[in-house]
């Protein structure tokens, strides 16, 4: 006989777990919801062995009462609804009372906390699902919960696990997502005993990306703001020097929430189009208020899915407001010629919080200095009060103690200050620049110096030319001028069944470039006539490489989208090699890509000037000294 058993709760909660916590980055999101969850203004994480060993969430929120503090641990506890009426918002925002549950059938967790109107705080330890201890102890308002040895009772889920250092990655991904969809919350993190990041809470999403992601970074960030039918976004663009190579610096929230969202990334990146070369994305963070009327969310305690309402609508605003927004930017990289210090993300040193200290004294850690301990153990002190004092802190027990006397946080440098970029007032192509500048001459048959004002501008002649010639492709494609030119004897090209098939859905668009194109027998067909302007370019290959793109790539969007498209394709093959060029040519060209909406980046990103300033070059020659 089979028999069928009624699995105990442990079990169940363990099998449950998995649904929560599958591994440490799930575990300190949790938790670290929690502590926003509970009105903290201040949070502290740290993790040892990438979250396997040790995760510890420290909070100066509402801490929990002493006699709730065994509910928070039951399945399906939860102070945040109540009835079934909540259901809605339980479902968007997450709230499923089984954080905690999970997490303790599943480590070993001691959580340590107080309430504001509690005199005295509480230690609650739970093992694998099961209380072991309870006791009355002396802590600040807020809450800690250390989280031990992740899944030590589960060995196969602990398999699972990738190598500490992945793992850690993952947490360190997600506090920085967490930072910088909470500007207004002091975020620390800690990894293996060292201070990775820290964020002062002051609400300033620039200097948030300054501490996380360095000076180089935050000092190339424009501003976003869009609000249209529906939906507002607003964040920060980073401008084409800072591009990237994948696509993990392309940060988005829905409504606080941090989401992927291959929609909004494509419009985004349709948006930076002409910035981008292959293979490359933007740098942003941006944050997208949207109707909840509008959104279908599915969350799922790992991931969530979100589908927008309207979604061409949606793509279409996001995509011209980001290309709007770049438009208006002077977009010429500046050099800087000092071989600069590498600016140091800062490093803080450690200062363990209260139970954290009552932790490292039980296990004979070493001890911190009375100072800090004083400060903490006033009781009296209101949690921000609390933690406004940490930056205070820091620097009387660091070396940065001069620096920062009068308490405050040392001011990020670089993070709102003028950078030299901004000292231009006239746009290049303004009516008056023309007159003002004087080319030099050429170096290496390849670059264009050129004085302009108080900058010495390095014109690349292959991306101008480049930029200038697509420039009128491009208006005599949007004019249906584009010019054949006949080849003969024509070329014969076999294709194979998804070319075919992808050449006959874009047959209108090749003709419109300028091919002209006959069905030859079977799968051959035969190029007789090709666009003006191939200088250079195998005419058979030319084709070949527009197809292979299209087949490659699901090409998306109108007609007219995917015809802009391929002309882009077209043009890079319309563009010559280097050639030692004339005064008078040079001039021309400069004349014509001076008048261009966007002469700074050729049609594939690449910048085509670049600048040095009259101080930089002062600077290495040491006439200025700083
Ligand atoms: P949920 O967050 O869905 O309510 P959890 O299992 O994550 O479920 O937490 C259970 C309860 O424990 C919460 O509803 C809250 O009352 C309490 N709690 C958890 N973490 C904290 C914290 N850091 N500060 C204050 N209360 C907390
Ligand atoms: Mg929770």
């Amino acid at each position: 006989m089979v028999r069928i058993n009624v699995l105990d709760h442990q079990t169940i909660d363990k099998i449950a777990a998995g649904e929560v916590v599958e591994k440490p980055a799930s575990v300190v999101k949790e938790l670290v919801e929690n502590a926003i969850d509970a009105g903290a203004s201040a949070v502290t994480v740290e993790i040892k062995d990438g979250g396997i060993l040790l995760i510890r969430v420290t909070d100066n929120g509402s801490g929990i009462e002493k006699t709730q503090v065994e509910n928070a641990f039951l399945r399906h506890a939860t102070s945040k609804i109540t009835s079934a009426d909540d259901l809605t918002n339980l479902v968007s925002l997450g709230f499923r009372g089984e954080a905690l549950a999970s997490i303790a059938a599943v480590s070993r967790v001691e959580l340590l906390s107080k309430t504001p109107e509690e005199l005295t705080g509480v230690r609650y330890v739970i093992e694998g699902g099961v209380k072991k201890e309870m006791e009355e102890i002396g802590a600040p308002t807020g809450t800690t919960i250390l989280v031990r040895n992740l899944f030590y009772n589960t060995p196969p889920r602990r398999k699972f696990l990738k190598q500490p250092q992945t793992e850690g990655s993952y947490v360190a991904d997600l506090m920085e997502h967490l930072a910088m969809s909470n500007p207004g919350v002091s975020f620390k993190f800690i990894v293996n005993g060292q201070n990775r990041f820290y964020t002062t809470g002051n609400d300033d999403l620039k200097e948030i990306i300054y501490r996380i992601y360095g000076k180089e970074i935050a000092g190339e960030l424009i501003p976003f703001r869009e609000e249209c039918d529906g939906f507002l976004v607003k964040g920060l663009l980073g401008k084409p020097v800072i591009n990237r190579s994948n696509r993990n610096y392309e940060i988005f929230y829905i409504n606080g929430r941090y989401i992927r969202s291959t929609l909004i990334s494509k419009a985004v990146e349709e948006g930076y189009r002409e910035y981008l070369m292959q293979h490359k994305f933007p740098f942003c963070v941006l944050h997208f208020q949207i109707d909840t009327s509008r959104i279908d969310v599915n969350v799922h305690p790992t991931k969530m899915e979100v589908r927008i309402a309207d979604a061409p609508a949606f793509y279409e605003a996001v995509k011209q407001a980001i290309h709007d927004a770049l438009h208006v930017q002077e977009m010429i990289p500046n050099v800087v010629l000092t071989e600069d210090k590498k600016e140091q993300k800062p490093v803080y040193q450690s200062v363990p919080e209260p139970f954290e200290q009552r932790r490292r004294e039980q296990t004979a850690m070493p001890v911190r200095s009375a100072a800090i301990q004083q400060i903490y153990q006033k009781s009296s002190v209101r949690p921000q009060e609390n933690m406004l004092r940490e930056p205070a802190l820091y620097a009387a027990h660091t070396h940065k103690a001069a620096e920062t006397s009068d308490g405050a946080e040392p001011e990020a440098p670089g993070v709102g200050k003028p950078e030299q970029l901004e000292l231009f007032d006239d746009r290049l192509l303004s009516a008056s620049a023309k007159e003002q500048y004087e080319i030099l001459g050429q170096l290496f048959e390849t670059y264009w110096l050129i004085a302009y004002q108080d900058k010495l501008l390095i014109v690349d002649q292959h991306a101008a030319h480049e930029k200038v010639k697509f420039e009128r492709f491009m208006k005599r494609f949007k004019e249906h001028d584009i010019v054949s030119q006949t080849l003969n004897p024509p070329i014969v090209v076999t294709l194979n069944g998804r070319e075919k098939e992808c050449y006959q859905n874009h047959e209108k668009d090749f003709e419109a470039l300028g091919f002209a194109i006959e069905e030859f027998g079977g799968n051959d067909y035969a190029i007789r006539g090709v666009p003006m302007d191939l200088y250079g370019y195998e005419e058979g290959a030319f084709f070949y490489e527009i197809l292979d793109e299209l087949v490659d790539e699901a090409v998306t969007g109108t007609p007219e989208s995917i015809r802009i498209r391929i002309a882009t394709m077209a043009c890079k093959a319309a563009v010559k090699g280097n050639t030692r060029m004339s005064r008078e040519e040079m001039k021309k060209l400069i004349d014509e890509l001076l008048t261009l909406d966007n002469p700074y980046n050729c049609p594939h990103g690449r910048p085509t000037i670049i600048s040095m300033s009259k101080y930089e070059i002062e600077k290495k020659f040491k006439r200025i000294v700083t």
